[in-house]
């Protein structure tokens, strides 16, 4: 792409960065927000400067929040012992908008993938091991998209927590194997979280 314009030709490189957006996307989008008024952009502009320069992430569960912990966390009337295993902040939002879990999260940060060069120490697994061998957790739902990813992530957790007392079970299947859970729906969702099974069931299947 040849651009008249350095300033223009920077935008667009940096813009072109994020996932799924290419280099003629990138262009639209900038030559769109040179379209908009100054003000618009500029508030654009420092909402990413503060978030990237103010966010936290939750002592306890690892969720992006504004404080040290988290509301879900600080809610006394939410289970401690019972945890939902989940990739990221989108998987909390799916779940919290079910309305069917009443107990905590543990925010992995992403999944086990050597492809990508993500292994358990990348993850916030020794922190969840940490909180099971302290005794706090009773029980984890492993709530991770079944991808590969996702099934190797579990399996190494389950491995971690051998002799622990814990119970650890996964979401029934209502979801088909690969989905994202963000894309599920609410029923489904909560459906396959109150009929979750017990983890070595869904070894023996597989
Ligand atoms: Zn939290």
């Amino acid at each position: 792409m040849d651009f008249s314009s350095k300033l223009l030709e920077n935008a667009v490189h940096e813009m072109s960065q994020l996932p799924g957006i290419g280099k003629r996307t990138a262009l639209r989008l900038v030559l769109h927000l040179l379209k908009q008024p100054n003000g618009q952009t500029m508030r654009l502009a420092s909402a990413l400067e503060d978030l990237r320069n103010s966010v936290k992430f939750c002592s306890q569960c690892h969720n992006i929040s504004d404080v040290e912990i988290c509301e879900i966390c600080a809610n006394p009337k939410r289970d401690e012992s019972l945890v939902c295993v989940v990739e990221d902040i989108r998987d909390v939002m799916a779940i919290e908008n079910t309305g069917q879990f009443n107990g905590r999260y543990h925010v992995l940060g992403g999944k086990i993938s050597p492809m990508e060069g993500v292994g358990p120490q990348e993850l916030t697994i020794t922190s969840l091991v940490n909180k099971a061998k302290e005794g706090r957790i009773k029980e984890l739902i492993f709530a991770l998209s079944s991808t590969m990813e996702g099934d190797t992530t579990n399996f190494y957790i389950y491995k971690q927590l051998e002799g622990l007392q814990v119970k650890t079970s996964t979401i029934a299947r209502g979801i088909s194997v690969g989905d994202e859970l963000e894309y599920a729906d609410e029923v489904t969702l909560g459906r396959s979280i109150l009929n979750r099974i017990p983890f070595e069931n869904s070894l023996k299947t597989n």
